[in-house]
Order: C-alpha cells, then sequence, then structure tokens
C-alpha cells in the first residue's frame, strides 16, 4: 500500500458537502444578516424575518432527520453553521446553536417516539426552543435548583422561576428542568418539554445586555403550571443525565460561535490595516501590525483545531467530554483576545459604534460565562487528568 493513501484527513479539511453548506451560510450572514446586525444589537431584538428565513434554509433542524422535516445532517454541520454565523453575527449564531446542539438534541437522544413526532417537526419547520436550566440561586452549581415538580399521577405541577434563557422571547417549546423529588437531591432532577402557553407558565424579563444583545435572554415563570407526564424528557429523576449529556455537547456549539466571533474580527482588522494609513504607508505594513495580525490568525487556527476535533469525536462516537471543555475553554479566552486587539489595530474609531468591532469585543465577553463558566471548564478538563 502506498503511504499516500492512508494520509488521515486534515482536521481543518472539509468536504465538498461541508464547504458548499459553509458557503451558502456564509452568502446568507453576509446578505441577509449584516445589514441588520448593528440595529439588532442597538434595539435588543433580534428580527423575526431573520429566524424564519433560517427555518427556510434549514438551519433550525440540521441533525432533525429528514422524515422530521429536519435537514439530516450532522453534528459537524452544526458547528460549522453557528461558526459561520458568528463571523457576522454571534447573536444570529446563538439562535442557531441553542436550537440545534441543545433543544433538538435533548430530543433526538431523549425523546420518544411520540415526543420526536409532536415537537422535532416543529422545531425544524416553525417553532423556536429554549433550554432552561439556570435559576437565579443556581448556576454553575445548577443541580441546586429550585424550581419544583410536584407528581401528581398523569401529570406533574410545576412552580418556580427561571433565569437567563436564551431564546426564551422567540419560543415557542422550552425543554425545562425541575426537581420532582428535592430529598433525592440531584436525583430528583427531571426534564420537561414546556409550551408555551400552558397554563401557569410565562416569560418574564428580557435582560438588557454588554454584548449578544440581540439574542433574548429573558426570565420564566412557572406558578402551577400543570404539565401532562407525556412531556417528561427522559425519565423522572434523569435530569441530570439530560442536562449534563447536552450541555457537554452544547459547549462545543459554543466553541463554534467564539470561533466564528474572531475570525470576523480578524476580518474586520485586516481590511482596515491594509487602508488606514499613517506615516505615509498602511498600518498593515509595519511589522509590528503584522505580527498582532499572524499572532491573532495563529490563535484563530489553535481553536479551530480544537472545536473542530471535538465536533468530529463527538459525530464519530468517541469520548469528548474533556476536548469539549478544553475548546470552549480556549476559544472563548481566544475570542476576547483577538477581539480587543481587532479594536486596538483600529485605533480610535475601534472604540465606537461606527466600526464592527466594537460589537465583537461586546459579545465576546459572553463566551466565558455560558454554558458553564471557563473555571467550570478548567474544572472538568482538571477532573479528567487527575481521576
Ligand atoms: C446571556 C446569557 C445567556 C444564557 N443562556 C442560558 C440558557 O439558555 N439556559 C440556561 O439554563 N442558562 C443560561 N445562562 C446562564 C449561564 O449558564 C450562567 O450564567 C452560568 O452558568 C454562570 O452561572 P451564574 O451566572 O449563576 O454565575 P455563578 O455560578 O454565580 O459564578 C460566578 C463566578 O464564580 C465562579 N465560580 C462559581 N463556582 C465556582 C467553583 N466551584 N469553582 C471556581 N469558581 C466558581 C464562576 O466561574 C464565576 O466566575 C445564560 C447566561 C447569560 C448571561
Amino acid at each position: 500500500m502506498q503511504l499516500t493513501e492512508c494520509r488521515a484527513a486534515a482536521l481543518t479539511e472539509l468536504s465538498e458537502e461541508e464547504r458548499l453548506f459553509r458557503d451558502t451560510v456564509r452568502r446568507f450572514a453576509v446578505e441577509k444578516i449584516r445589514p441588520y446586525a448593528r440595529e439588532m444589537d442597538e434595539q435588543g431584538k433580534f428580527r423575526r424575518e431573520i429566524i424564519d428565513e433560517f427555518f427556510e434554509l434549514g438551519l433550525m433542524g440540521l441533525e432533525v432527520p429528514e422524515e422530521l422535516g429536519g435537514q439530516g445532517g450532522s453534528f459537524f454541520q452544526s458547528v460549522l453553521a453557528v461558526e459561520t454565523l458568528a463571523t457576522v453575527d454571534p447573536s444570529a449564531a446563538v439562535v442557531v446553536d441553542v436550537q440545534n446542539t441543545l433543544v433538538n438534541n435533548a430530543l433526538l437522544r431523549w425523546g420518544t417516539e411520540d415526543q420526536k413526532r409532536r415537537y422535532l417537526r416543529r422545531l425544524a419547520t416553525d417553532t423556536v426552543g429554549a433550554y432552561a436550566l439556570s435559576e437565579a440561586g443556581s448556576g454553575s452549581d445548577a443541580f441546586s435548583l429550585a424550581t419544583r415538580a410536584e407528581d401528581r399521577g398523569d401529570h406533574f405541577v410545576l412552580t418556580g422561576q427561571k433565569l437567563w434563557i436564551t431564546n426564551a422571547y422567540e419560543a415557542g417549546l422550552f425543554v425545562l428542568f425541575a426537581n420532582a423529588d428535592p430529598a433525592a437531591g440531584y436525583r430528583g432532577i427531571t426534564a420537561f418539554l414546556i409550551e408555551r402557553d400552558l397554563p401557569g407558565f410565562r416569560v418574564g424579563k428580557k435582560e438588557d445586555k454588554l454584548g449578544i444583545r440581540a439574542s433574548s435572554t429573558c426570565e420564566l415563570i412557572l406558578d402551577g403550571c400543570r404539565v401532562p407526564r407525556e412531556n417528561v424528557l427522559g425519565q423522572v429523576g434523569k435530569g441530570y443525565k439530560v442536562a449534563i449529556e447536552t450541555l457537554n455537547e452544547g459547549r462545543i456549539g459554543i466553541g463554534a460561535q467564539m470561533l466564528g466571533l474572531a475570525e470576523g474580527a480578524l476580518e474586520h482588522a485586516m481590511a482596515y490595516a491594509k487602508q488606514r494609513k499613517q506615516f505615509g504607508k498602511p498600518i498593515a505594513d509595519f511589522q509590528a501590525v503584522q505580527f498582532q495580525l499572524a499572532r491573532m490568525a495563529t490563535d484563530i487556527e489553535a481553536a479551530r483545531l480544537l472545536v473542530y476535533n471535538a465536533a468530529r469525536l463527538k459525530d464519530a462516537g468517541a469520548p469528548f467530554l474533556t476536548e469539549a471543555a478544553m475548546a470552549k475553554y480556549f476559544a472563548s479566552v481566544m475570542a476576547e483576545r483577538v477581539a480587543s486587539q481587532a479594536v486596538e489595530i483600529h485605533g480610535g474609531v475601534g472604540f465606537t459604534r461606527d466600526y464592527p468591532v466594537e460589537k465583537l469585543y461586546r459579545d465576546a465577553k459572553i463566551g466565558t460565562i455560558y454554558e458553564g463558566t471557563s473555571n467550570m471548564q478548567l474544572s472538568t478538563i482538571a477532573k479528567q487528568l487527575l481521576d
């Protein structure tokens, strides 16, 4: 056998299909999202027409089987979509990320055939989903959640409040966690599928945020909300598994969001460095600026390898827990650094709202916070190292 025949593909090598898909998403992002990114950021509101176009393009059901109206694609494809959208608008990326990597994923993995039939088609075609775990008193310590689910036989009655729920303003379906047996601690946690119009359920205050401002983040109020037993996702008391397993995958998506954001920042920094003149020449001619750009590109390539590797491991059915935590941790710290450098390369105008790097700099901050803070990722990595 010739040596070339057993050459492993580079992690960053995309198949023809993946390349075409990425190019389509990129074209859509540039043509249909970029013109509104600044306005949506200022207004703190995502345009419904763009969400409708996400559905039309199939971006909201990437891994949902074709017979249920989805694309029947891979997890890697979801990651590629999130990365590509984030190059233009990280808020758009997180709408698609939560839908695919958390909500659809939880249903695909834990849903009964009936639940899949009832909900996956809607999620792939017209219904935005949200994933509700966090509460005011339980963030990093997610399983100390206080929302209660009282077992009444054929239904549960849910009471409590959720906080920080992405997509909640637009969502029609919520994967929501409550404790059905507080005495059992985390072994009482149960996942529920909550339709927006259930009596006793409502979406509350929307947060006014530093970054990803167009992506909605709201509180949820459950006041004696009656949920039919057939809407338990997975088994009663096994919600902690649903949460852990979906979040393990979800954080690769956040790594992809941060990767795309940094790519966008580098793109703007390079374009500006080539056209801005000081001392009689473009600032890109100064070696110091070239080195700044080179460091940014190297950082991005390192993050891309971590994110793509974690996603490809997941698709291959191989363990990916540590790799996912590393990808999310590294990509989010990297995105902050790269966005900050991009602002600096723009000089004073980089500090104004007239240029897009200011927004990317603000958007980058969330990467080290949601779906597990950097400390939580490091603690996962350290646990795997030392166990
Ligand atoms: C914009 C946005 C969108 C979000 N979207 C969602 C969503 O869709 N669904 C959802 O369920 N949640 C969502 N969240 C919640 C998010 O996941 C939490 O904010 C995050 O997990 C951190 O929890 P916390 O805010 O309570 O911070 P805390 O847990 O209070 O952490 C505060 C600080 O203490 C550190 N810390 C805490 N415990 C430890 C420890 N044991 N060791 C070392 N350091 C520690 C943390 O690293 C952090 O720096 C979102 C949050 C935001 C801001």
